[in-house]
């Protein structure tokens, strides 16, 4: 699981000299992040964790092509247009041709990142025609290559209705309830001719023959499934099989890694992974992840492989990532104290004692500094990672949790004095509350959310962890959301020191709920619902708490006229003073403007507790019907009118909405025989440059569809 900043990364006053804002375009802000701490690594490390970072690297066409099965062709005859097209290079068309092509290198793809729908061009049909048949057809990823001008044609006609046509691929992942989410979504997880009801009950099928059922493998993991005369079978990812190329060049860089492996430990993590690669077994997957979960000792770490599931519509398949990282040994201190007190926080929680964890463990927690970013984690990022996604591993090994301080840290300092909480903040007061405490509360609820709410609680025996479905991956991030939010208010983080005073979660619940009732809409075309599982989780929480705090002040006023009497006084009626009446939270008008109003933070934190036990009870019992009223009702709609509004007030601002970072480049010295020497930072390479230098280094797929 991965935790996503929001859109309302708050900020403190701090400049220094290091660039964090790089350029704009569309909806996109493109940020640099600093490898702090680098330096300081001995020369051993920063080797192992450039060849990890090769490692992240070397994935990404894996990703392009999970996107869609056309992107890595539609990326090679974008490129070629983008280098050599010698016309006017200032017309309205190229300038609109390279904005688009930006915009696909950020989503790995033709579909949006976040809303994952597909792009439409600002450009001609004919001009992309025309500059294709311009440029020297070597470049292109032609099928035949005798006749270059029919080949050149054939690829339009081939790819032009994937481009412009609104009607074909029109999303990558389809949440949409009611719809065949298998046939209506882009992602190339499933053959074009396989149905959702086939999908699901051949993995039915698989989960039924299994013969450890309290140890299930993460069926359908690593693979597509298609139909082949007739029969659905898995193509599985792995060495000698589909993205066999690709991988081959992943494990040469892991076993570089494994020869400068801190310890013993680490190197066999590596190694196992590398077995896993070459055999795509997920018996083989299930004990890497364990001897992963059991690896802390050393500072350097990494991601890579199939990881998260949120871009298959039906949560099974796992998109490709990679991370290079290392600990950063300060901030973990911070996160160490929560894991220390894990049972605690799991004893004293709102939820049903049937639900919870009798033996809290292995929760470790760091924080990390990110060296490199690949896959599905670039450019756009997690800011917490909290891994393996099986549930019995983490049940039975713990898991592993991570929140990515200089991320974090560059997502503040970019975001200062944007101007969006003086338009968004409902008064000086509370301004001043989030400048304050802001940043410090947003890290503390990233941590109680990673390394608590994910691993707190358990499923009832017998109940399978899939049973939600779709609404899997909102109501987890609402439960491991809910937990940050109800412990952010308790004393005992006070007492802990990790905030300074009874005060300063209030900052984290007035932002939180500004985000999810008002600022996350600017992520949102008009007229479209929400369907990435973080929003629909923030959505869901801020409305459910919203409505509820609505009633009950509904309740006390109706109450309170109705019999509001003593035994002195049986006539009397006594109102209740007005400041009584007023809802926990509610949103007001100011000058036409709408803002959060939060009338009584302690009562907020009370109807907090009470959604994490309810949506503890969700998960645990496997209520399908629980988990889909909840999202449906609450985290899925959009009000129009105060949607309009937030997006005119936001595009006044003139900022963007999304964020993502370009990756520093390793600069290698060597000596005469080859070894290396040392290794430096660079944070100077431009944004296309350093797509085109991917494509161009890290092209491992071949541009023919398999
Ligand atoms: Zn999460």
């Amino acid at each position: 699981m991965m935790m996503m900043a929001s859109s309302t990364a708050t900020a403190n006053a701090q400049t220094d000299h290091f660039n964090y804002n790089d350029e704009r375009f569309a909806d996109l802000q493109m940020l640099r992040y600093r490898v702090e701490g680098f330096d300081e690594l001995t020369l051993r490390q920063k080797t192992l964790v450039y060849y990890l970072s090769e490692a992240a690297l070397c994935g990404r066409d894996i990703l392009w092509d999970q996107n869609g099965r056309y992107n890595l062709r539609i990326r090679r005859m974008l490129e070629a247009v983008y280098t050599d097209y010698r016309g006017n290079r200032n017309s309205d068309d190229f300038k609109a041709f390279t904005t688009y092509l930006k915009r696909v290198w950020f989503s790995n793809g033709i579909h949006h990142h976040y809303g994952s729908e597909k792009f439409q061009p600002g450009f001609s049909q004919e001009f992309l025609r025309t500059a294709l048949h311009s440029i020297d057809p070597t470049l292109l990823p032609l099928n035949n290559t005798t006749d270059a001008k029919a080949a050149v044609d054939a690829l339009c006609d081939e790819l032009f209705p994937v481009i412009f046509d609104p009607e074909v691929m029109p999303k990558r992942t389809n949440q949409a309830d009611g719809e065949d989410l298998v046939k209506t979504s882009a992602a190339n997880y499933y053959g074009p001719d396989v149905t959702q009801a086939e999908a699901e009950s051949f993995y039915l099928q698989m989960k039924e023959a299994d013969k450890d059922p309290a140890h299930p493998i993460m069926f359908g993991m690593n693979s597509r499934l298609v139909k082949q005369d007739g029969k659905l079978m898995e193509k599985v990812w792995r060495s000698g099989g589909l993205y066999g190329s690709a991988i081959d060049r992943i494990i040469y860089w892991l076993e570089k890694a494994k020869t400068v492996a801190e310890n013993d430990r680490q190197a066999a993590v590596i190694d196992k992974l590398i077995e896993f690669y070459r055999t795509g077994d997920l018996h083989t997957f299930d004990d890497y992840t364990i001897l992963w979960v059991n690896d802390t000792e050393g500072d350097v770490d990494f991601t890579n492989g199939f990881t998260e599931s949120y871009g298959d519509p039906l949560g099974m398949k796992a998109s490709w990532e990679g991370l290079a990282n290392f600990k950063d040994r300060a901030a973990t201190e911070r996160t160490e104290k929560l894991s220390a007190n894990a049972q605690w926080f799991e004893d004293n929680s709102p939820v049903d004692k049937r639900f919870k964890k009798e033996n809290c463990k292995g929760i470790t927690a760091k924080v990390i500094v990110a060296a490199m970013l690949g896959g599905d984690l670039y450019p756009s990022t997690a800011i917490g990672i909290n891994l393996p996604n099986s549930n019995w591993v983490r049940a039975e090994h713990g898991s592993k949790s991570v929140t990515i301080g200089n991320l974090t840290d560059a997502y503040n300092k970019a975001a200062h004095g944007s101007g969006f909480q003086e338009e968004f903040v409902i008064d000086d007061a509370t301004r001043e509350l989030i400048n304050k405490y802001g940043d410090a509360c947003d890290d503390l609820h990233t941590d109680l959310h990673e390394c608590l709410g994910h691993g707190s609680g358990k499923l009832l025996p017998g109940v399978d962890a899939d049973s939600l479905k779709a609404y899997g991956s909102a109501i987890e991030e609402a439960r491991a959301d809910l937990f940050g939010l109800y412990y952010v208010a308790d004393p005992k983080l006070t007492e802990l020191g990790l905030t300074p005073n009874a005060e300063a979660y209030k900052s984290q619940y007035y932002t939180y709920m500004m985000n999810g009732l008002m600022t996350q809409l600017v992520r949102i075309e008009p007229g479209n619902n929400i369907e990435e599982a973080h929003m629909r989780n923030r959505a869901m929480i801020a409305h459910w708490v919203l409505e509820q705090a609505q009633q009950i002040a509904r309740r006390k006023a109706q109450s309170q006229y109705r019999g509001h009497t003593d035994a002195e006084h049986p006539q009397a009626v006594f109102p209740l003073p007005a400041e009584e009446l007023k809802p926990a939270v509610e949103l007001v008008k100011r000058d036409g403007k709408t803002y959060v109003q939060i009338n009584n933070y302690e009562a907020l934190r009370a109807l907090f507790g009470q959604l994490l036990a309810e949506v503890q009870r969700v998960k645990s019992t496997g209520d399908f019907e629980g988990a889909r009223q909840l999202i449906e009702r609450y985290g899925v709609k959009v009000d129009n009118e105060l949607h309009q509004e937030v997006l005119a007030r936001y595009r006044a601002l003139n900022l963007a909405p999304y964020k993502g970072f370009i990756n520093p480049v390793y600069v290698v010295t060597r000596d005469e025989r080859g070894e290396i020497t040392n290794i430096t930072l660079r944070y100077d390479e431009p944004y296309d440059q350093q797509m085109l230098r991917y494509s161009r280094d890290y092209h491992t797929l071949p541009y023919v569809n398999e």
